[in-house]
């Protein structure tokens, strides 16, 4: 690399590391487990110095945040560790990171530097995860307002490729390559659909303990004219699809009975955590603590 174009990245980063309040739109907390949550959308602040974004969605996932910190508690109790953790603190009308650059912070230099804070802190997690452990697993933390009130598991298969049978799913290892769980299909013992809706799949682990998913053991697919989200920018820039050993998934938690209040929320945390035991013990061969 040429001096000149060296000494520019440098002055970019040492640039972005003195933009005020970095540190508090784009909070990191490191983890000792294999796991690392994202939670892109459940910020509320809105600072005056940074623009407004002007197109693309601006609405915030509510109560994502006391929902990761629950988990985050309870997969101490369980696990004995912590995950790592990036949370953007900012509302989506400022910024959104689980976007490309270009439409996340629409040309706002604050949120540009907070967009770098962002995935290159969750980039470092999945570094450390894959010193430390050799893989992981990546959970992209969302809420959605679909009618059908359905925990949605984005591994960037379309609603419409969920529609092929098992076999014809398995057999698709064009479709399996550039699924976020790339990596863990290799891993694990079963095959690529029971992966995504078999009984060990997240969301079986998820429906066994009371909440209902999709894909699953119950929902293989979307049906006609259903809103499914089959996961973007994050699970995308850091799950197994293009590299390494940290495979993704986007967990898109519905309102009713998961997200509306703290009851609810402390249940479904309970749920994932230890739906997560069973996970990495059947598909990653290890256990998560
Ligand atoms: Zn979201």
């Amino acid at each position: 690399m040429r001096l000149s174009c060296l000494l520019l990245i440098l002055t970019a980063a040492a640039s972005r590391a003195q933009t005020p309040g970095l540190e508090k739109h784009i909070e990191v907390r490191p983890g000792t487990l294999p796991l690392i949550l994202t939670v892109p959308h459940g910020g509320s602040l809105k600072p005056d110095n940074m623009l407004a974004r002007r197109y693309g969605v601006t609405g915030m996932d509510s109560n994502t945040i006391p929902l990761a910190e629950m988990l985050i508690e309870e997969l101490q109790t369980r696990h004995g560790g912590k995950p790592h953790a990036i949370i953007s603190r900012l509302h989506r009308s400022k910024l959104d990171p689980n976007r490309e650059l270009k439409e996340a912070a629409q040309g706002d230099a604050t949120a540009e530097a907070a967009w770098h804070r962002f995935h290159d802190s969750a980039q470092n997690a999945c570094d450390a995860v894959m010193k430390k452990h050799g893989f992981g697993l990546l959970l992209d933390i969302h809420g959605h307002r679909h009618l059908d009130q359905r925990v949605e598991l984005g591994y960037l298969i379309k609603g419409e490729q969920l529609k092929a049978g098992d076999a014809e799913l398995n057999a698709d290892t064009a479709l399996i390559a550039t699924t976020s769980i790339r990596d863990l299909d290799k891993r694990s013992p079963q095959n690529f659909a029971e992966l995504v809706r078999g009984p060990q799949s997240l969301g079986g682990l998820l429906e066994f303990r009371g909440f209902r998913c999709l894909p699953s053991p119950t929902k293989a697919h979307p049906g006609v004219m259903a809103g499914y989200f089959s996961g973007a920018y994050d699970v995308s820039a850091h799950g197994s699809r293009d590299r390494g050993t940290v495979s993704a998934i986007q967990v898109e938690c519905p309102w009713n009975n998961v997200r509306d209040t703290p009851e609810h929320q402390r249940r479904f945390a309970r749920a994932l955590a230890d739906s997560l035991g069973v996970y990495f013990e059947v598909h990653f061969g290890r256990k998560l603590k």
